[in-house]
């Protein structure tokens, strides 16, 4: 019998709510391994994910994650160009208590028998270590150290798609996307924050800095001539760009109300606390906003370069693309007087579905 309808917390349902093509269940009792591969959409490329390792609550609390989580991906690798499908991988567990070699090895046995469909990478809770072992089981994986030829440390290349992004965004501001005399407050000063600071102050940007590590924001702001400012200060800076590299929401109902830019964009994932509200707020505020997803692929970027073979060169020139892919959103979102986030979703999907049809021709 075909049972054609699931409770809503059902797998399948969940399954259908969100338009995944499959989802793998992987146990193996003897390390302990309790994993969740989604496989979102395969329409432009193999899925490429992180494995995220995290004690989740419940099985159905990683569930949810690893869908909404696979999803963004291929929305991310849509809207970048990039010729990759959306996939994540979440491994039940405390990262510090329950990973073993045994159990990330087995893990890879399973991305083994996708035969290619999914290929990983490193996320919160995992290392490159982790991927070395990983590695041992199957070619499937990227991100992994430069030392084994990897494609090594991607905070570059997310810091240079981030300021191609700065500058789509000025261009479109201002008419023109010189750096001269611009100023930016970069929130958090870490691995992407300090090149960005970097690549700024090469052209001449007024650029404030914040973090809530005191001596490396001393450093930072010596090495490059930043200025210091105390965290809670950076809302209320008048500038031209804030950037948000450290965490996520904090584009939110309070701080949109006290921001006096014109530009927000940064690194940090899930910047807008509530995507709908926050993009809309940002749209009638006349504040423009480069959407996350797409200004910090250079990580992904980094990961499909390691994946074809290019060399750092090519790498570079890929995330200077992310220049007129955000154009293209800012000028869609005028056009069509809607949130630049939901723009940046509409060319995402408009490209998989262009892609599909001429796929279905041979
Ligand atoms: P990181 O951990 O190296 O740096 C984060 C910095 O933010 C640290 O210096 C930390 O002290 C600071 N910080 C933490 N909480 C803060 C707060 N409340 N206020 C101010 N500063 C605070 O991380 P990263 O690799 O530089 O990544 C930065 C952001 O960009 C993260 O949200 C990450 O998810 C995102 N991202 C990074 C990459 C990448 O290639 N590294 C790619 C895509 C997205």
């Amino acid at each position: 019998m075909i049972v054609s309808k699931f409770d809503e917390h059902s797998v399948f349902s969940q399954l259908d709510a969100f338009g995944h093509q499959k989802v793998v269940y992987c146990s193996d009792p003897s390390t302990g391994l309790k994993a969740i591969i989604a496989i979102h959409d395969t329409t432009l490329g193999p899925a490429l994910g992180g494995t995220r390792m995290q004690p989740y609550k419940s099985e159905n609390e990683a569930l949810q994650d690893v869908l909404r989580l696979s999803r963004s991906m291929t929305y991310k690798s849509a809207i970048t160009g990039l010729n990759l499908g959306g996939g994540k991988a979440v491994i039940i567990g405390d990262s510090r208590l329950h990973k073993s070699e045994a159990l990330m090895r087995r893990f890879g046995r399973f991305i083994e028998n996708l035969n290619g469909s999914f290929i990983t990478a490193e996320d919160v809770g995992t290392n490159p270590r982790d991927m070395e072992y990983i590695r041992m089981e199957t070619k499937h994986v990227t991100g992994i150290p430069e030392s084994i030829g990897g494609s090594g440390d991607p905070s570059p290349v997310t810091a240079k798609g981030v300021f191609m992004g700065i500058k789509a965004c000025l261009k479109e501001h201002f008419g023109n996307d010189s750096l001269a005399g611009k100023s930016i407050a970069v929130q958090g000063i870490g691995q992407v924050g300090e090149n960005l600071v970097g690549l700024l102050r090469n052209e001449n940007a007024k650029v404030y800095i914040s973090d809530i590590d005191e001596d490396r924001l001393r450093q930072v702001a010596q090495k490059y001539g930043a200025t210091a400012v105390a965290n809670n200060n950076l809302f209320d800076l008048d500038i031209d760009v804030y950037s948000p590299c450290a965490l996520g929401a904090t584009v939110n109902t309070e701080t949109i109300n006290r921001l006096k830019c014109s530009i927000i964009a940064g690194s940090a994932n899930n910047q807008l606390a509530d995507e709908v509200v926050h993009g809309c707020m940002l749209l009638e505020k006349g504040i423009m906003y480069a959407p996350d997803y797409l200004i910090n692929a250079g990580g992904l970027i980094n990961c499909y370069s390691e994946i074809a073979g290019f060399n750092k060169k090519k790498t570079l020139q890929m995330a200077e693309n992310i220049y007129d892919a955000t154009r293209r959103v800012l000028q869609k979102s005028k056009l069509e007087n809607i949130p630049t986030n939901e723009a940046a979703n509409k060319i995402a999907e408009k490209r998989i579905e262009d892609i599909r049809k001429i796929k279905a021709s041979y």
